[in-house]
This record gives C-alpha cells, sequence and structure tokens, in this order.
C-alpha cells in the first residue's frame, strides 16, 4: 500500500501550512503538490465540524486532480461557549475576516465568564482517491486559556489571547519553533505520521 502513495495534492492555499505538511511527507517518500498549481478551485466550508470541512477539501482536490490529497481545517474551542468559535474561528466576528475584530468579540464574550478554558483542535485527513470509503485521519489539540490583555508578537489569530498555563507564556510569546513542536497542527501532524508509517 505504502509503495503505492508517492504524491499528494496537498488542499490549502496557505504557504506556511504547505510548507508544514510537506516537510512530513518528504520523509516518507511522498511529493506534496500545492492545489493552486494544480488549479483547483478552492471549495466551501460549510459543516459544522472540522472532520467534515477537512473531509470535504481533500475530496475536492482529490476530484479535480485524480490524485490523493491531503487536508486540514483548524480552530479554537472554548468551554465557556460550547466550543465556540469552532469551526467559524477565521470569521468569527463576521466578513472581512479580522483577528484582531474576532480576538476583541472574544474577550468581550468572556469577560464575566466562570471558566476560561479553551483550546486549539487540528485534524487532517488523507484521501487515497476522491471515494476513499476509509480515509486516514488524524488530530491534534493545544489546551490553554484565554487571557483579556494580549501578550507577544508571534503567531497568529488568537495566539496573543491563548496562555499555555505550564509555560507561562501566550502562544504569540513562543518562538515559531516552539510553537511548531507543541502546537494542535504539530501533534495532528506526527499522528498522521505515524498513521502514514503503518500503512
Ligand atoms: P484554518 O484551519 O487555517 O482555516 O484556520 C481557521 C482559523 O482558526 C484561523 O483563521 C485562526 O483564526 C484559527 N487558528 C487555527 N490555528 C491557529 C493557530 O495556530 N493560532 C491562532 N489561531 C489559529
Amino acid at each position: 500500500m505504502k509503495q503505492a502513495l508517492t504524491r499528494v495534492v496537498v488542499a490549502s492555499a496557505n504557504p506556511g501550512k504547505l510548507r508544514e505538511l510537506n516537510a512530513l511527507l518528504q520523509p516518507l517518500g511522498i511529493e506534496g503538490l500545492a492545489q493552486d498549481a494544480l488549479a483547483v478551485p478552492e471549495t466551501d466550508e460549510p459543516h459544522p465540524t472540522f472532520l467534515e470541512n477537512a473531509l470535504a477539501k481533500a475530496r475536492n482536490a482529490a476530484c479535480h486532480t485524480g490524485l490523493a490529497s491531503l487536508a486540514d481545517d483548524s480552530g479554537i474551542l472554548v468551554d465557556a461557549l460550547d466550543g465556540a468559535p469552532g469551526v467559524h474561528s477565521a470569521r468569527f466576528a463576521g466578513e472581512p475576516k479580522s483577528d484582531e475584530r474576532n480576538n476583541r468579540k472574544l474577550i468581550e464574550m468572556l469577560r464575566d465568564a466562570p471558566t476560561r478554558a479553551a483550546h486549539y483542535y487540528c485534524v487532517i485527513v488523507l484521501m487515497r482517491h476522491a471515494h476513499d470509503p476509509q480515509p486516514l485521519v488524524a488530530e491534534g489539540s493545544w489546551h490553554g486559556q484565554i487571557v483579556l490583555e494580549p501578550r507577544g508578537g508571534g503567531g497568529f489569530g488568537y495566539d496573543p489571547y491563548f496562555l499555555l498555563p505550564e509555560l507561562g507564556r501566550t502562544a504569540a510569546e513562543l518562538d515559531a519553533e516552539h510553537k511548531n513542536r507543541v502546537s494542535h497542527r504539530a501533534r495532528a501532524l506526527a499522528a498522521l505520521a505515524s498513521r502514514l508509517i503503518a500503512l
């Protein structure tokens, strides 16, 4: 099975993600091709779960290329908000998407909350073909607390407000190399690597 999987189309237009995913695939002898380079049109992400959205993106890329495909979906889930912003993390405060407005809305909603526990979540799926009935699914979570004042200049999105209590720092205060070792995406990628090796 492993020999058959030598190329996958990566269903993302984000250069950072493409780099991370390629770094995972390369040692496994799998070439990752950016979907933009193969003229794959972007698909909607209308579903209420990360898994469904990742599957939709992977299926779309496999359909348009006839290749195996890899897609991820991620966001932040806050306990006191029943998992919101969740799949709406990128556009929590509406269009056009803005990290600043998303964070402001989140902080306002949490100001009087009894707990500000939250976690980032990432799911990655690999489909061997567009009709693959058994896609590989790997997940990663990263737990922390939302703070009301931003700290740090690194990362993106909700990172300045996402405190890792065991480190005493927000995700935006970690250097990129540190974040890329411990984040939800890193954990999902590591889980996917073990699944691929076991194929
Ligand atoms: P996507 O999976 O790239 O579409 O990410 C969805 C949204 O989740 C992003 O736009 C961010 O708002 C949020 N998000 C996902 N991962 C991170 C992260 O590592 N740091 C900060 N925000 C993130």
